[in-house]
């Protein structure tokens, strides 16, 4: 074969193996993510989760916060439904911005975003809810949007389920309490 035809075997070779790279990264992409917001989807959360309760049981300290938009309907209908959508992405931006690398932040259904944070204890997980708490207020102002939080941290014998269980309690309290709150539990 010619020299000049095994050079540009090698080419396509290369160009194939490029092809092949990129469309993995994006099916990584969209298997890992939410389309809408940009931010982690449950599924990938998930087994980080589990990964982190691994290492809670040996002794690592976790928490997990869930945030909720307040009164996000009344949003959709005051704004409509394009205007809500970009509001909720701004949120999940200004949420995933404001967190550690080492953190993780997913969206868990409509409007409701869970992060998960290793070496963190409850008291320093409320103080990260408090500061998310606050930024979306002051920055959101404008269409006085807020955000309730649940917060706990790993407990003995805790799994995926209960752990998640206790709290969406808590976000269920900072609720009653009024909204734009942060509870613990
Ligand atoms: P609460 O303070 O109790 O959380 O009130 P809420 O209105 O936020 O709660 P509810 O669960 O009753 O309603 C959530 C609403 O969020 C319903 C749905 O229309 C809206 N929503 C959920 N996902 C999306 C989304 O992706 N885009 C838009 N625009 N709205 C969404
Ligand atoms: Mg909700
Ligand atoms: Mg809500």
């Amino acid at each position: 074969m010619e020299i000049r035809n095994l050079k540009q075997i090698k080419e396509n070779l290369n160009q194939l193996v490029k092809n092949i790279d990129k469309n993995i990264d994006s099916l990584y992409k969209i298997a890992t993510h939410d389309e809408k917001t940009g931010l982690y989807n449950y599924k990938f959360f998930s087994e980080m989760l589990k990964i982190e309760l691994e290492k809670a049981k040996r002794g690592n300290k976790l928490s997990i916060a869930i945030f909720d938009i307040d009164f996000f309907k009344q949003i959709n209908t005051k704004y409509g439904h394009i205007k809500a959508d970009e509001l909720l992405i701004k949120v999940a931006k200004l949420l995933e911005s404001s967190l550690r690398i080492s953190d993780i932040i997913a969206r868990f259904g409509g409007e409701e975003f869970i992060a998960l944070l290793p070496n963190t204890n409850k008291q320093h997980a409320k103080l990260v809810a408090e500061r998310l708490r606050k930024k979306v207020e002051k920055q959101l102002s404008k269409y006085s949007l807020t955000i309730s939080s649940g917060v706990t941290e790993y407990k003995n014998k805790d799994t995926e389920k209960t752990i998640k269980t206790r709290a969406d309690k808590a976000l269920f309290k900072a609720k009653e309490k009024g909204r734009n709150k942060v509870e613990v539990l």
